[in-house]
């Protein structure tokens, strides 16, 4: 299949973690792994982008061993081991105080939310099954009415508008130096959007939120991390190109 346009080879390529490293267990693919380090070897550097906070995320980096910044909670904060401290591009609490009075307005709503949120910076995170609708009508009418809900298959985010995958891989990328013609992205949900946005190329995986699957260039016809391998194979070999 045609994965790349002709004659493109990017020189970045940015990844989300949930649902597109792992699967709908949240098992990690060992291929994709291996795919990674090659880019890796092969002078690619990898971005993890994803809506997990850092402390996983950095946990993940270090044993893969990636050379590239990392970009976490869907952009909130951004980190590289060059630049000593992390980039926090919003503090959280308005986030938080908002789903605390969404557990008085919803009943049955947990507003402490998923496990991580005991290491989130920058947004919060309910539970993925609470009632999407009833979070978004409430918020609407709210003083947080401001505030992004977004949804992925682990987590509903509340966040500040100004926080996306997108825009973080934008204060990213102007920090590197580096441009988003040269970047192809992989991910799976709709906080992924606006990093296919930024990108130049966008590979939706197998398993995709529909609503992902056409917004992308590409669909993978393997399921999440089984995607890598292939993709791959493909980007290492499209390299008969002009600099
Ligand atoms: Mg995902």
């Amino acid at each position: 299949m045609q994965w790349l346009p002709e004659g493109w080879r990017p020189k970045v390529v940015a990844v989300d973690i949930d649902g597109t490293l792992t699967d709908d267990k949240k098992q990690l693919d060992t291929g994709a792994v291996e795919a990674l380090r090659r880019l890796e070897d092969a002078g690619i550097p990898v971005v993890l982008a994803t809506g997990n906070v850092r402390a996983i995320t950095y946990g993940l980096w270090r044993f893969l061993n990636l050379s590239g910044p990392i970009c976490c909670e869907n952009g909130g904060v951004i980190w590289h081991k060059s630049w000593g401290e992390p980039i926090v591009r919003a503090d959280g609490s308005e986030a938080k105080r908002a789903a605390e009075w969404l557990g008085k307005k919803i009943e049955g709503l947990d507003p402490n939310g998923i496990q991580t949120n005991r290491w989130r910076e920058s947004e919060w995170c309910l539970f993925p099954d609470e009632d999407l609708a009833a979070v978004e009508s409430n918020i609407a009418s709210s003083e947080w009415s401001h505030l992004s809900v977004v949804r992925t298959g682990f987590a509903i985010h509340l966040m500040e508008p100004h926080l996306s995958k997108g825009t973080g891989l934008e204060v990213m990328f102007e920090k590197m130096g580096w441009s988003p013609d040269d970047l192809l992205c992989v991910g799976d949900a709709p906080n992924d959007l606006p990093m296919f946005e930024y990108a130049h190329w966008a590979v939706a995986v197998g398993g995709a939120f529909d609503v992902v699957k056409s917004a992308a260039n590409v669909v993978s016809p393997h399921p999440h991390g089984a995607t890598f391998g292939p993709l791959v194979d493909a980007i290492l070999s499209n390299d008969s190109i002009s600099e």
